[in-house]
């Protein structure tokens, strides 16, 4: 006795055809998983052209067909032989050529033994074994199954059947003619609902249900009762007709028996109970792998995301699809750009946009094309600009975890160590992977939306609660300092910055950088001697200072304190600067001065100096950030003990992993939370 509409009832069907024990159903013809099934796959084949993986990977799995994993999100009609497994491919051809097919040629196609057994009984009953399959036959078929009685399934079953388990519904059903009976669920899902049926006395008729059940719960002469403890997170409830049979609340099912036995499936542990219950239980497995600059971000964000990140992927297949093609191309261009243009982009577009363009809608093909294409040649530029030359062939694409899918379409076998390069470090719990790191120089090109240097510097000060903090620089910068050989530069490269305008003017590709430097003074060494902050000076101080940079720095080299927010008021300082100008000590001199000191000091902020696309880290700043990733990731190795706290910094509702958070349900109703 089950929920013949419950996905337990098409279990059970399979647990006792794989036993081979024969069962009779007392269904509808609509009820049976067979005949569910062969209609489904041809209502989705139908739309062969606009469905998903998605769509098809469970029905296709009924039929023993299967897709390789993470091919979710892709067209189906973009599959290809060597993206299925089993009999995947032959199932796929069938969606394929539906319009061709006949009701009984894709019964004889995809159905088993048994399911050509029943799907055979319903077309040929309805007549359309040998019609070509249309829509508009389709839903006349579906029609039929739905609404006819008359295609009752009992009365045509085949003999060999006619004896065994006898599946019964629920809610449909009173006396039955079996010795032992079993029960199976008894939830919420055994109640049956009356609101908005007219001319129905919805108390009587409450009655007689309860009634029924009275009765259905008492048939045979053994029977056995099976129920869930818990269901989705809470002790299961038993359908609230229980409640009027034993008229009082019926919440749990010990209530209702006193003797519940657990499954054989079921292991009893011991209870643990935590020393101090503020800190829940304490284990001696700890957890203490490196941070990578995207665990750490996670970890800042909130310690629960951190660890939810450890063994849960996020939903960003689109992006992440686009983002590793991309960093794909740009390590084939380092290594092998004969290639690259001697076989143009757009080779190389179609081969991935047949794949990519699947990730979004298919309408959109065209302008995914067109950005693939796009993101393509400004790294093309990018890498030109680099002037990278001599590349070494010296890692065998056979030890990459994910070798590089151009490549291996080229028939190459080597890329190259400047690529893709995991580095750790032996000062600092972190590690990363490095784009690009030719001539002492790291690149990491991104395909996200661009930032710039006041973003950028923001997302990686620690105590900041940006929604998207950034620690890579700082994480990069620090492993290639120990790395040696190293320039004291990071270039972000933006391969989407400039889309709009690069195609009609010609942008250099200079602008879809953001520079990060290192600079081993201090704040105020490196803004009195940056070059680059100087030209930017020069364009963005008011007239009367812009043409005399240099002396305005001599002056500040010479005379301001470390405190640069205080040079505004420096009386001194800025009468120095006036002289040093040749300009009267004038009240409207001193606030020109002034306001441009405030400028100055504007662009540095916490050990960063800022201006235009470029972003100047003072050693003292880098110290910092990597000491505090360390105590970060002592704490860290601390909580893999005791459970990892929510703390989020931000908003969880923007957290990657709300929807499995449990952070609801422990919540004490503290300031922080959702
Ligand atoms: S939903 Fe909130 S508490 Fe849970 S992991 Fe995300 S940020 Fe942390």
């Amino acid at each position: 006795v089950l929920n013949t509409s419950s996905p337990i009832a098409d279990a059970v069907r399979a647990a006792l055809y794989r036993k081979g024990l024969p069962f009779i159903n007392s269904l509808n013809v609509r009820d049976l998983s067979q005949i569910r099934d062969y209609l489904q796959f041809i209502t989705l084949a139908l739309d062969f052209e606009t469905i998903r993986v998605k769509h098809v990977k469970e029905l296709f799995s009924n039929y023993n067909g299967f897709f390789k994993k993470g091919k979710e999100e892709f067209l189906l009609s973009k599959q290809t032989e060597a993206d299925m497994r089993s009999r995947g491919w032959e199932l796929w051809k069938v969606m394929r050529d539906i319009r061709s097919m006949t009701y009984s040629e894709v019964c004889e196609a995809i159905c088993d033994r048994r399911a050509k057994i029943q799907v055979g009984i319903l077309i040929n009953d309805l007549q359309v074994a040998d019609t070509k399959i249309t829509s508009v036959n389709l839903n006349e078929v579906k029609y039929a199954v739905d609404n006819v009685n008359e295609l009752h399934h009992n009365e045509e079953i085949p003999e060999e059947e006619k004896r065994g388990v006898l599946l019964v519904d629920c809610n449909n059903s009173v006396y039955i003619d079996r010795p032992v009976v079993f029960y199976l669920g008894m939830e919420q899902d055994w109640n049956k609902t009356l609101i908005g049926k007219q001319y129905i006395d919805i108390e009587d008729e409450t009655d007689k249900n309860v009634a029924r059940l009275n009765a259905l719960i008492q048939q045979g002469q053994v029977r056995y009762y099976f129920v869930n403890s818990t269901k989705g997170g809470k002790q299961a409830r038993p359908c609230m007709m229980f409640d009027l049979l034993y008229r009082k609340p019926m919440d749990s099912f010990s209530k209702m028996c006193g003797k519940l036995v657990k499954g054989r499936w079921h292991k009893e542990e011991e209870q643990q109970m935590p020393e101090d219950l503020s800190r829940g239980i304490v284990t001696d497995k700890t957890f203490n792998g490196k941070f990578s600059k995207s665990s750490f971000n996670n970890y800042y964000s909130c310690p629960r995301r951190f660890m939810y990140g450890l063994f849960l992927t996020t939903p960003e297949e689109k992006n992440s699809e686009f983002g590793t093609l991309i960093h794909s191309f740009a390590e084939l261009y380092v290594c092998y750009p004969q290639d690259v243009e001697d076989l143009g982009l757009d080779h190389f577009v179609d081969m991935i946009s047949d794949s990519y363009s699947g990730l979004s809608s298919p309408m959109m093909e065209g302008l995914d094309r067109a950005k693939i294409k796009q993101a393509m040649w400004t790294v093309t530029r990018y890498i030109d600009h680099l002037g990278i030359k001599d590349v070494p062939l010296d890692t065998p694409l056979s030890v990459k975890k994910h070798p590089n899918r151009f490549m291996i379409a080229l028939g190459k076998e080597f890329t190259s160590s400047i690529c893709e390069q995991d580095l750790e470090s032996d000062k600092y719990p972190v590690h990363g992977q490095l784009d690009l790191f030719w001539n002492g120089l790291i690149t990491d090109y991104k395909t996200g939306s661009p930032s710039d240097v006041k973003s950028i510097a923001e997302a990686m000060t620690p105590g900041s609660n940006v929604k998207y903090p950034e620690f890579q620089a700082p994480i990069y910068l620090s492993l290639s300092l120990e790395k040696g050989g190293y320039r004291k530069e990071f270039d972000l490269f933006y391969a989407m910055d400039n889309d709009a305008v690069s195609i009609v003017d010609d942008v250099p590709i200079t602008s879809n950088v953001r520079y990060i430097r290192l600079s081993e003074k201090s704040i105020k060494d490196t803004i009195v001697s940056s070059e680059g902050f100087r030209s930017y000076l020069s364009v963005a101080l008011s007239k009367n200072l812009r043409g005399n940079v240099d002396a305005i720095m001599r002056v500040i080299r010479d005379m301001a304190s470390e405190e640069i927010t205080s040079w505004d008021q420096d009386v001194a300082l800025i009468n120095n600067i006036a002289d040093s100008l040749g300009l009267n000590r004038t009240k409207t001199n001193s606030e020109t001065i002034s306001k441009g000191l405030r400028k100055i000091a504007g662009c540095a902020e916490g050990g960063l100096l800022r201006y235009g696309d470029t972003l100047e880290i003072t050693s003292g700043f880098l110290v910092s950030v990597m000491d505090y990733i360390s105590q970060m990731h002592s704490k860290m190795v601390e909580q893999s003990r005791e459970g990892f706290p929510a703390l989020p910094r931000g908003r969880c509702s923007e957290c990657p992993y709300f929807s499995v958070c449990t952070k609801g349900t422990i919540d004490d109703g503290g300031e922080r939370g959702e």
